[in-house]
């Protein structure tokens, strides 16, 4: 009987080079393609080759603003194989396919019983690096997963789902607590203005709830793919008034919530006429700082609620996973442009500079990968 000898580390980093490109983040507006050390890993740690890496607007934000110092290797929403597991790791083995949360918090601090995960000390550490400051570090070949990472914030790839799919984990994370605090009820109607990747999958997570979804957008090739997605009540905001259609389908009083899925604060006064007396708007991607115009007595009177979400949360780990790669949409409908990590730079720049028939923009250090790539 033949016993498999256990994989020893430099058996493993055998096929591990050196050196790998990454995108380095230098200063505002300025990226570009270098060679690094490829990340070594310690104790309770892996090393993950990496597939796919989602770019998302917060990517964009820190590169277009400089709130971050320089150099960093930013990309989050990463999936890949496991290269190599450092001592005392036993939840995973080089050759299993994997995405990997970049932060996690520890469960067990004040902030965390107190379900502020974001005031978590560990949570504020991110756990995931390609080099430098850890940022996350997808947009490279390699990335280093540090031990608490490893242990509650990494996640197995089924078979039958392909790299692209699981990289969308997070983002659906994001997407399913803004529904949650939005706590639509079956039967009411939901207006999601903007249909981009983010605005589609939270129309498809509010059909979940039992709403009825109605979207909006400017291009009306976004509106196709989100038709196709099942979200078939869309409205071309170039032809039509989404607030008048809306007010129609229920008799005159608007929508029971509205979600602004596109950045502009012109639009928040738009969405806030959309909903009822007593109805809410949930602001999902007004991320920078500034000054809105909206009608106070529409909160005061008309008692309508202005809500905000941001980030993931620990709580909907497993329920995300589960929508991810169970299938439950069609995410990879959701990608555009797929770039080999040499066109980073140019990947960045689209994704900064949307086009109507731009969406999901990743980053495929793996594209060219042998063999079970999926
Ligand atoms: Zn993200
Ligand atoms: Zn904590």
């Amino acid at each position: 009987m033949a016993v498999a000898r256990p994989i020893e580390l430099e058996d493993q980093q055998a096929s591990i080079p050196a050196t790998m490109q990454a995108a380095v983040y230098r200063g505002i507006n300025d990226v570009r393609l270098e060679t690094v050390p490829v990340p070594e890993i310690g104790r309770g740690e892996i090393l993950v080759r990496v597939h796919t890496c989602g770019i998302c607007g917060t990517d964009l934000k820190k590169i277009a603003t400089g709130s971050h110092s320089a150099p960093r290797i930013f990309g989050h929403e990463t999936s890949g194989m496991v290269a190599a597991a450092g001592e005392g790791v036993t939840k995973f083995q080089p050759g299993e396919r994997v995405m990997v949360f970049h932060h996690i918090p520890c469960k067990e601090c004040f902030y965390c019983h107190h379900k502020t995960f974001a005031q978590c000390e560990t949570y504020k550490k991110v756990g995931v690096t390609a080099g430098f400051e850890p940022s996350g570090g997808g947009f490279a070949e390699y990335v280093r997963v540090m031990d608490w990472i490893v242990e509650k914030g990494t996640v197995r790839i089924p078979d039958g789902v392909s790299y692209e799919q699981a990289c969308f984990v997070e983002p659906v994370n994001t997407c399913l607590k803004g529904i949650e605090n939005l706590a639509l009820r079956p039967g009411e109607t939901v207006l999601v203005i903007g249909q981009g990747p983010i605005g589609i999958i939270l129309g498809t997570l509010a059909k979940r709830t039992g709403a009825t979804v109605v979207t909006t957008d400017l291009y009306p090739q976004r509106l196709t793919i989100s038709r196709d997605l099942g979200l078939t009540t869309g409205i071309d905001a170039s032809r039509a008034d989404a607030g008048e259609v809306v007010r129609e389908m229920t008799e005159g009083r608007g929508a029971d919530a509205a979600i602004l899925a596109v950045g502009g604060n012109s639009l928040i006064r738009q969405a806030m006429d959309a909903v009822r007396p007593g109805g809410r708007v949930l602001l999902f991607a007004q991320t920078a700082r500034g000054e809105a115009t909206i009608d106070p007595a529409s909160i005061c009177v008309d008692e309508k609620t202005l809500l905000g979400s941001y980030s993931a949360s620990v709580e909907l780990q497993e329920q995300s996973v589960k929508f991810v790669m169970n299938l439950e949409m069609d995410l990879v409908r959701l990608i555009s442009h797929r770039y080999p990590l040499a066109g980073s730079v140019e990947a960045l720049d689209l994704a900064a500079h949307p086009q109507p028939d731009s969406m999901k923009i990743v980053i495929q250090p793996g594209s060219k990968w042998e063999g079970r790539s999926l």
